[in-house]
């Protein structure tokens, strides 16, 4: 039985639709799927219909930005109820701050020579989240720039004239709400913030002090001596163990539904705190 708990639509970065999504999860053989779009679950209801209909397990999920030091980290909130009071006043805190910080980078691009990169932008995000990805594919369709890469080097990254600085709220809070939706709180990709062992170890430490609940030991593609170092880190601190691809497009073949390791036996997986 593959779990693929962490999966992205076009409701936020994602390339598909809730429906196709669902379908090549089920394709790619995948029995419970989690939908987890950057602070929306605009995404669930139209997934949760498709999935009654492929037949396979849908679990409604969210993945918070939050704030750990300078520096910002994912938390994913599997098994959420998405009419929760309290959820839906997160998710509109987190649009509220999106639209803020979209404002002063389209300000700062106007400023910088490109006045129409917030519509631009806007355009380019259509149901999505607008967020910077958006801004750096505007500035690479008008040819300001030759790659998204380079987009974040001159204009968008640390430091450059559009980086506008955001603090995303602390980890207890994002824990708490999705906790308030009787969700599971789970750190996403802890390996994947560009931290040294030692730190990504201390924000371990921090995540569970606030109350998280599990930490994604499998992201996709990934060494088999990733997966077992996060094993030991999460088993040490009594932690539980999840697994997802991450999926945004189909063509990165390192973040495809349900293609990963399996979770060994000897952690806790987090499906067992959601039912299975
Ligand atoms: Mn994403
Ligand atoms: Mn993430
Ligand atoms: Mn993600």
């Amino acid at each position: 039985m593959i779990f693929d708990l962490h999966s992205h639509t076009y409701f936020s970065d994602g390339a598909l639709s809730p429906e196709a999504l669902v379908e090549r999860a089920k394709a790619r053989g995948v029995s419970v799927l989690a939908i987890t779009d950057h602070d929306t679950i605009a995404g669930v209801g139209l997934a949760h219909k498709a999935a009654v209909k492929a037949g396979i397990e849908l679990i409604a999920g969210i993945e918070f930005s939050s704030q750990w030091g300078k520096g910002g980290v994912h938390i994913v909130g599997l098994g959420v109820d998405p009419d929760s009071p309290g959820l839906q006043a997160a998710i509109k805190f987190q649009e509220l701050a999106r639209e803020a910080r979209s404002q002063a980078i389209g300000e700062r691009l106007s400023r910088a020579g490109f006045p129409g990169a917030l519509a631009g932008a806007q355009a380019l995000a259509g149901e999505g989240t607008l967020g910077r990805p958006h801004f750096a594919q505007y500035l690479v369709s008008i040819g300001a720039v030759k790659n998204i890469n380079a987009a974040f080097k001159k204009y968008l990254g640390t430091g450059k004239p559009a980086d506008v600085k955001y603090q995303w709220p602390l980890m207890d809070e994002v824990i708490g709400w999705i906790h308030s939706a009787g969700g599971v709180a789970v750190l996403a990709h802890p390996a994947k913030y560009e931290l040294t062992r030692m730190k990504m170890c201390a924000l371990v430490d921090s995540f569970a002090a606030a109350g998280g609940d599990a930490v994604e030991v499998i992201s996709g593609l990934q060494p088999m001596s990733l997966t077992q170092d996060l094993i030991n880190i999460v088993n040490a601190r009594s932690l539980y163990a999840s697994c997802g691809s991450d999926f945004h497009v189909p063509d990165q073949t390192w973040q495809e539904l349900g293609s990963f390791g399996v979770l060994p036996d000897n952690v806790k997986p987090v499906w067992n705190l959601l039912g299975f």
